[in-house]
């Protein structure tokens, strides 16, 4: 019902937090062109040595490995910048060393010409330059306008932080993805996992309801079987449907005061919006996200299993599960009158 690329995304990206294959392949080449300038593991001295840099053209031979390392070197190649040290393994003539810019794209077959060695250590002396005379003075000038640092530290970095991340390269992969908006109203800090994977199938389109199976031309009844009344479809049974509305307002009594009764993104944003305390906030939460849970296992059980529970079974099954999980809260004493439907003092607010 979701597609592979929906599930292998962050969850800020409306996914379910799991990388793809290609993500990670993206974050491995970007470690390994990250560790060739960065470690001295027998690997990284060895690509070094043979393939000088991930930015010079492979040749038609290289394996398909590095030919992919390259790839990925040119996609990123604005987030590495270098920082200049006497012993940085850095490609002279291919590396972006010289004010983010290469030799060859500052001067192409000019600048091969007037220098023959491989590394950019062979003109640094001490923490100075030392170019040949032959260099022109208006590239002597550019060159020398890098300062050579003599603090030790990685020579490559990924933008600008000092210490980078496999995380770090797996966003990257991502980052041309839209933000999602509503990934924080159900991946809240104090969650109940599966809860949460049932509310973001209900939010992403994941779940079989019967308007759902009609699309894919498998045909089903459609009636919605908690009220016997409306159509089966994400919206009708979160919140239009009479039954699980009556359960959202017996959980969240402001509810009530709604217009129209709300669509399960109405109600987590008004969650997220709510002006109480963090602690009843997260509650909310969790709160929707039980409910999601219970009805939808509840439509599943009168659908395929004949089984079926009373209103008042599910809310004792919802007052159970919540008081199991919020009891292991700091602070949570205020939130057993909610649990227990003892109101009071939020309807003084209304
Ligand atoms: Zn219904």
């Amino acid at each position: 019902m979701v597609s592979l690329d929906k599930v292998c995304r962050p969850l800020s990206k409306g996914g379910l937090g799991v990388p793809s294959i290609s993500a990670l392949q993206h974050a491995l080449y970007c470690s390994v062109i990250y560790k060739m300038y960065n470690s001295t593991t027998p690997l990284t001295k060895w690509l070094s040595t043979y393939y000088s840099s991930p930015w010079k053209p492979p040749h038609y031979k290289a394996s398909l490995f590095w030919k992919s390392v390259c790839a990925t070197a040119i996609k990123v190649k604005m987030n590495f910048s270098f920082v200049i040290n006497p012993d940085a393994p850095i490609a002279l003539h291919w590396d972006h060393w010289c004010n983010n810019l290469s030799f060859i794209e500052l001067g192409g077959d000019i600048t091969l010409d007037l220098f023959n060695s491989q590394f950019l250590s062979s003109l640094i002396l001490g923490h100075n330059w030392n170019l040949p005379s032959s260099v022109p003075s208006n590239l002597a000038d550019l060159i020398c306008s890098n300062p050579i640092t003599n603090v030790d530290g990685p020579c490559l970095i990924w933008n600008n932080c000092s210490k980078v991340y496999h995380k770090d390269f797996i966003e990257d992969f991502y980052k041309d993805l839209t933000d999602c908006n509503w990934f924080e109203f159900i991946w809240f800090k104090k969650k109940i996992l599966k809860h949460s994977v049932y509310a973001w199938l209900a939010l992403v389109g994941g779940l079989r309801t019967a308007d759902a199976l009609r699309l894919r031309n498998i045909s089903i009844s459609e009636d919605c079987l908690l009220c016997f009344h409306g159509q089966e479809s994400v919206n009708h049974l979160f919140f239009e449907c009479p039954l699980s509305f009556h359960i959202l307002e017996r959980f969240i009594p402001e509810s009530r005061f709604f217009m129209l009764r709300p669509s399960l993104l109405h109600i987590l944003q008004w969650v997220d919006d709510y002006p109480g305390s963090s602690v009843v906030k997260n509650y909310y939460k969790l709160v929707v996200c039980c409910i999601i849970y219970v009805i939808w296992k509840e439509r599943n059980g009168r659908r395929y299993g004949c089984e079926i529970h009373s209103l008042s079974s599910m809310i004792i099954n919802i007052k159970s599960i919540l008081y199991a999980r919020v009891s292991r809260w700091k602070n949570y004493e205020g939130l057993l009158g909610r649990i227990n439907g003892l109101y009071s003092d939020v309807l003084l607010h209304f």
